[in-house]
């Protein structure tokens, strides 16, 4: 049955880097309707608005985004509801996109472009699944208040609210323990539960939804011990999965233990594996038009999408081993180039992954 990929470009590089991801898509000979839309900044210059109705429309219907990146300096003078970067949040909340998978992969080639000892990060492969729809970004109420009683009596206060509702936490911890069943079956839950009410009750769920996956080692991590490991032992962890807050925060640091976020691909899911696609980098508008953006990310992110929306993991493998070759050959982007490898421009990288993929 033909599948149906809305195609996102947006901002910046994004146009630039899709193009490449298309072709690398179109080499596969798969029964795909492509459709493209603006979004971002590039829509609100036609449509007044980052995520005009027809957009998400398009999204909606299809079973899978292909998101190029948005943003734009100029557009920073908006009213919040009118910047570029609405148009994602709009996106997963119209979608229900409750589960972010980030892998952190660091291919052995580029074991320099870490800050961290080769040793420590090369061959480094952990995904990060963090519950992206709920937690205290969301939590109501909050707000500013007068406060009424105790030692800040009478002074102004910001406050926010931090919960998680059962059905929240059991959607994604299958989610995690579904992709640790696909990897080497081992999940660590990251909390912090040693402070907070609703981190104690986060466990408990997790623990409970553990019974259904006997053959996943399940382990549990209080945020702070996890931040310092994934600094000092990456490589121990398989699968991660954490609240909204802190995955924001680990998902980060995890990208930097590669030190090259134009290879970092990442997949927003709903219930029914209708997912987002998008590198985890932003529109780098200070290179965009230059032919040197790495399309890399967005290449891998469209794996990703035939991976979890598809159901085609060879295809998916397929790209990821051409992206491997094309490392193994010495071609690099600017951003990850350094000395005895050779520096090639988007157009040039996408090339060579279709001469890997043939
Ligand atoms: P950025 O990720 O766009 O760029 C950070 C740095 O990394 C820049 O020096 C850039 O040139 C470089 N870079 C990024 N992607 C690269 C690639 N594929 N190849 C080579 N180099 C690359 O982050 P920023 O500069 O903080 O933000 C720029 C704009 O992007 C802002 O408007 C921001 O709001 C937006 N943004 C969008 C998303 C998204 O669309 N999901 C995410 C983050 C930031």
């Amino acid at each position: 049955m033909t599948k149906k990929i809305a195609i996102l470009s947006g901002d910046g590089i994004g146009p630039e880097i899709i193009e490449q991801a298309l072709r690398v898509l179109g080499a596969l000979g798969l029964d795909l309707e492509m459709n493209t839309a603006p979004v971002g900044g590039a829509a609100y210059d036609l449509h007044g608005h980052p995520l005009p109705p027809e957009t998400l429309k398009l999204a909606q219907e299809s079973d899978a985004i292909l998101f190029g990146a948005v943003g734009d300096w100029k557009y920073d003078q908006l009213a919040r509801e009118l910047r570029p970067e609405q148009a994602i949040l709009g996106l997963r909340k119209a979608l229900g996109l409750f589960a972010n998978l980030r892998p952190a992969i660091l291919y052995p080639q580029l074991a320099n472009a870490s800050s961290l000892k080769p040793e420590i990060v090369a061959g480094l492969d952990i995904l990060i699944v963090r519950e992206l729809t709920g937690d205290i970004y969301f939590g109501q109420p909050r707000g500013e208040r007068v406060v009424a009683e105790g030692p800040f009596k009478g002074e102004r206060q910001g406050f926010d609210t931090m919960h998680y509702a059962e059905s929240e936490i059991r959607r994604i911890a299958h989610v995690a323990f579904q992709a640790a069943a696909k990897r080497q079956g081992r999940l660590c839950s990251v909390d912090k539960a040693n402070v907070l009410e609703t981190s104690q009750f986060w466990r408990d769920i997790v623990i409970d939804v553990a019974r259904e996956y006997p053959d996943i080692e399940l382990s549990h991590m209080y945020v702070d011990n996890a931040a310092m490991q994934l600094v000092r032992a990456p490589k121990a962890f398989d699968v991660i999965v954490t609240g909204n807050l802190f995955g924001d925060i680990l998902s980060d640091e995890a990208a930097m233990l590669t030190g090259s976020i134009g290879m970092l691909p990442s997949a927003s899911l709903n219930a029914s594996n209708q997912g987002l696609y998008e590198p985890s980098h932003g529109s780098a508008p200070d290179i965009a038009g230059k032919d040197v953006a790495n399309p890399l990310a967005t290449i891998l992110s469209a794996a990703m999408l035939l991976r979890y929306s598809l159901n085609l993991p060879e295809q998916a493998q397929r790209i990821e081993a051409a992206v491997q070759n094309v490392l193994e050959q010495g071609l690099r982007t600017a951003d990850i180039h350094e000395e005895g490898t050779r520096r090639v421009g988007t157009a040039e990288m996408g090339d060579a992954v279709l001469r890997a993929l043939s």
